[in-house]
């Protein structure tokens, strides 16, 4: 069982990136934020209670993302291990998860490391589809009919957390507990840090040679 951390900042990439790696190894995506963004979409309890926190740009309580998680991760196509992006998020979360994990599973963290100001840019352009979580940036990654998802022909918008002033508040939380996390992992010897600030390609081929030498 392999089981992957994608961390760093909104707006590194890591959606894109696990998505890259889910199909290299035959391994689920999951990406706290998304399942926390479909339940709002369908409208259940949990949807609803999170959004409260999600629009603000903090932190969704450890009780509901863990329940929520660790439901996701004991379905059958986890057996082989999961790639995680958007958790943890504070060293608390990351020791509970280790202890639920530690002992069935081989662990890698990868650190997508970038500037702040980068992160402002790519946000200020990225939309997303409401229904498939399809990611799109309108200068890198636009989609072929305007506003429009390609996958799935739903209308395309802004996440309401990708606003400037959200965006500014949501990079000073990670700030706050990203060196902790690092810091922890790299104790582990178990910590990549990948430069993101180049094409997606050079970044996904960089990550696998890197996992290959595990
Ligand atoms: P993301 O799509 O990863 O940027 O997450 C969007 C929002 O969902 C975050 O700003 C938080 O409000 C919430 N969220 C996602 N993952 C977590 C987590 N591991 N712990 C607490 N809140 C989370």
């Amino acid at each position: 069982m392999l089981n992957l951390i994608i961390l760093g900042p909104p707006g590194a990439g890591k959606g894109t990136v696990a998505h890259f790696l889910a199909k290299k190894l035959s391994i689920p995506h999951i990406s706290t934020g998304n399942l926390l963004r479909s339940n709002a979409h369908q409208n259940t309890k949990l949807g609803k209670t999170a959004l409260v926190y999600t629009e603000r740009g903090h932190f969704v309580p450890d009780e509901l993302i863990f329940n929520m998680l660790f439901e996701r991760i004991e379905q059958k196509d986890c057996t082989k291990g999961h790639i995680l992006d958007g958790f943890p998020r504070t060293l608390s979360q990351a020791e509970i998860y280790q202890k639920r994990v530690e002992a069935l599973s081989k662990a890698m963290v990868i650190h997508l490391d970038i500037s702040d100001q980068e992160v402002m840019k790519r946000l200020a352009y990225r939309l997303i589809c409401s229904v498939c979580n399809a990611p799109y940036n309108l200068i890198t990654a636009p989609p072929k009919i305007s506003m429009t998802c390609d996958q799935c022909l739903t209308k395309l918008a802004q996440r309401t957390d990708d606003q400037k002033e959200v965006v500014a508040s949501r990079l000073a939380i990670y700030h706050k507990n990203a060196d902790c996390l690092i810091d922890y992992y790299a104790k582990k010897n178990i910590l990549k840090t990948v430069s993101c600030n180049r094409p997606i390609q050079e970044i996904v081929d960089e990550i696998f040679s890197k996992i290959d030498l595990i």
